[in-house]
């Protein structure tokens, strides 16, 4: 029998920050996963630079033999439509490879693992948890993503809930294809569907390729996916014959119906599992980070008596941070009847696609009013 204070599900971003800080604070942390480290995660691997100040990531050190690419410039449009190039002239994104990241989380978090084991029985026992009937914890945290087990112990609907549904490939190209590939690394290229339920990538990473789309609506995904990179060989963007298979994937949007419970007895949901996404980017990484170490500040103060009523401040943490999810998301772009109709005409402007799309939904700086008349330098042009 194995025990310990906090068995942290999942080793994504959300369970390794966990574990980490809970690990640094001298709690007893176990992690387990059922992959084996380093492994892939579908995802078009974009990060905010808040991802690397919050996890207080020296970007010379985490560059040395990992792929950070430094993003100044974005494209945007509509997909078989024209598209805005908005400059920034400064470094507004990165690009990692989930397949390094994760593993360097994990790496630096020093916790004690356990890989390669699902969790396959989890169940209460003496005040704490019986794990697949060999480990002892007084706590669990769901750090498992959209299918955590503990989410479904807590009551998820898993497959009953609006999901966001997307699929991604990252393509290694030979120094052949790299030569023949047009798109610029630092400007990855963001085009939304014509219906405005979601909208397809393309996001150059050092020699990979990464293209993916998401949805808000899984009908007719694989379609909507065979369309995009159509459209994106035919402008010269994705050289003909490179789309790799695509890995899907559903996860929560936050604000979305019906908002997961986050808190119960001796457990706590962190990340995916806990339905953070971002609702208009579909950003999901740093609000993993973020609510993870949230949850360690909340487990650090219950200070051993992990009954709901000590784990509660967690969930008020959480609305402070990302806003009341039972009032929904009133300004969520994608599912407004407006903007579908406008979509078009907005999405053709430089104004928009800088201080709306890019400035508000993607890098969360607020909306400073400029007049789409100013002209100043670094403006979108077209
Ligand atoms: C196609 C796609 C593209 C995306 N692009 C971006 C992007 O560019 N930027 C961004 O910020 N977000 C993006 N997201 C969202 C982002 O990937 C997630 O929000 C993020 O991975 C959440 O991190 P997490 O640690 O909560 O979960 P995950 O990263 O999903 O980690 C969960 C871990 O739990 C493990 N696990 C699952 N079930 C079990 C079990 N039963 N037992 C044990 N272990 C288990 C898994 O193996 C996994 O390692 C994208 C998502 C998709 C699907």
């Amino acid at each position: 029998m194995d025990t310990c204070d906090v068995l942290v599900v999942g080793g994504g971003p959300a369970g390794s920050t966990c574990a980490g800080k809970l690990r640094q604070a001298g709690l007893d942390v176990l992690l387990l996963d059922k992959a084996t480290f380093p492994r892939d995660k579908p995802c078009a691997g974009w990060i905010t630079p808040a991802v690397l100040a919050t996890l207080a990531i020296d970007p010379e050190e985490y560059r040395r033999g990992r792929v950070l690419q430094e993003i100044t410039t974005f494209r945007t449009g509509l997909i078989n439509g024209s598209e805005v190039v908005t400059r920034y002239g400064t470094t507004v994104s990165f690009g990692i490879r989930r397949y390094e990241f994760d593993h360097y989380l994990l790496q630096r978090s020093a916790v004690r693992q356990s890989m390669g084991e699902p969790v396959s029985a989890l169940a209460r026992h003496d005040g704490g948890w019986l794990v697949n009937g060999r480990i002892r914890a007084r706590l669990v945290v769901g750090a498992g993503g959209h299918f955590c087990p503990v989410a479904r112990l807590l009551g998820a609907q898993i497959g009953r809930e609006e999901v966001i549904v997307a699929q991604a490939a990252e393509i290694a190209m030979d120094p052949d294809q790299e030569h023949l590939c047009r798109t610029p690394a630092d400007t990855p290229a963001l085009f939304f569907c014509r219906d405005m339920k979601g909208y397809g990538w393309l996001f150059r990473k050092g020699s990979f390729l990464n293209v993916g789309l998401g949805r808000m609506d899984r009908k007719h995904l694989g379609r909507h996916m065979r369309d995009f990179c159509v459209f994106l060989e035919q402008r010269g963007d994705l050289p003909a014959g490179l789309a790799g298979r695509f890995r899907g994937h559903p996860y929560l949007l936050y604000g979305g119906q019906g908002g997961r419970t986050c808190v119960s007895d001796g457990a706590l949901l962190v990340g995916d599992a806990a339905g953070l996404a971002q609702p208009q980017s579909g950003e999901g990484i740093l609000p993993a980070i973020e609510s993870a170490l949230l949850a360690a500040d909340t487990i650090l103060a219950a200070d051993g008596d992990y009954r709901r009523a000590n784990l509660e401040p967690y969930a008020a943490r959480l609305v402070t941070r990302f806003g009341d999810e039972s009032m929904g998301i009133p300004s969520s772009p994608i599912s407004s009847g407006i903007l579908r109709f406008l979509g078009a005409r907005l999405l053709s402007s430089g104004w928009f696609a800088r201080h709306v799309v890019l400035d508000r939904w993607f890098l969360h700086t607020p909306i400073l009013y400029s007049s789409p008349q100013s002209g100043r330098a670094g403006q979108a042009d077209r």
